[in-house]
């Protein structure tokens, strides 16, 4: 079976996004009224119909599609999995809803934040206006069987970012509002990209995600863990992030200068978990996010 079992009736499947295993997943909670927690990429959709296939789940019966953010590797697969399941509605915060009925501006913006990464991102294909679900945090959507997914406020990584809270199994998917874990001892990474990370969001996000007392923490970037402690390792991990980079904005002046000496530095928080050339992308992209973040927010230019 391609999708992997965390709990009953939950699975993740592996989108493989930059030929990498266990770095981008989507999660399908097998209800009585299916969802979907993410949608993938627009290249892993014919993957994402298999695994339903393989889970006895019937296109009509996938009642939500619920990307945590439009960002590509999360929301990429929402239209053509719309398409394909022709009763889903799509659950997107009210300030991502538009670019997934009109995707053109938002491609364009995700060209420019990854630049040479492009191509790994793939499209974003429109969702008809009369599918959408525009949410802004504390909707419920009752699946059945006691399953019912609340939504979240998580502004921080983008501010149109929900976390969705899982009330049966007490299990919150994160997106990117509590960071990258990959299995395997990699650890925490942070996920920092512009045009509009916001540090004091992210921590105000993180703190309030904690106060939920989930017992499984469900990861975008990749799968489930039980100890809540990371999400506090997380927010430390942030602050010295953006700490590390304000200093060498201050030391180096020029932004080019400052990414270009992380990238130099492949600096150890991000090498080895992204193999060349990736991971010169991954670092100017954080970089490049902090960066705007002092910029728009704190005002050093
Ligand atoms: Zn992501």
């Amino acid at each position: 079976m391609i999708a992997e079992r965390i709990a009953e009736n939950l699975y993740i499947l592996d989108t493989g996004m930059f030929g990498l295993d266990r770095y981008d997943g989507l999660y399908i909670l097998k209800a009585p009224r299916v969802a979907l927690i993410e949608t993938g990429l627009s290249h892993t959709v014919e993957r994402a119909l298999e695994a339903l296939d393989e889970l006895g789940i019937r296109r009509e019966d996938v009642a939500y599609l619920m990307p945590t953010h439009v960002h590509l590797d999360h929301a990429g697969g929402t239209g053509h999995l719309a398409e394909a399941c022709p009763n889903a509605k799509v659950v997107v915060h009210e300030q991502g809803a538009p670019h997934v009925i009109d995707p053109a501006r938002l491609l364009e913006s995700v060209q420019r934040a990854v630049g040479p990464l492009f191509p790994f991102y793939g499209t974003l294909q429109p969702t008809p206006a009369e599918r959408v679900l525009p949410v802004r945090g504390g909707e419920v959507f009752d699946l059945g069987d006691g399953y019912a997914i609340e939504v979240i406020a998580a502004p921080g990584h983008a501010p149109h970012h929900v976390c969705f809270f899982e009330r049966k199994e007490r299990a919150l998917f994160t997106g990117d509002a509590a960071g990258i874990y990959r299995p395997g001892g990699g650890g925490l990474l942070p996920t920092t990209p512009p045009p509009a990370f916001h540090l004091e969001q992210a921590l105000e996000t993180l703190a309030r995600l904690k106060a939920l007392r989930p017992r499984l923490l469900l990861y975008t970037h990749w799968g489930a863990q039980t100890d809540i402690e990371l999400l506090d390792r997380y927010a430390h991990l942030l602050q010295d992030w953006v700490g590390e980079i304000e200093r060498a904005k201050k030391t180096l002046q020029d932004d080019q200068a400052v990414t270009e000496y992380f990238v130099q530095k492949k600096t150890p928080l991000l090498e080895g978990h992204y193999p060349e050339p990736l991971l010169r992308g991954e670092i100017e992209m954080n970089v490049q996010g902090i960066l705007l973040y002092l910029k728009k927010v704190r005002g050093i230019t």
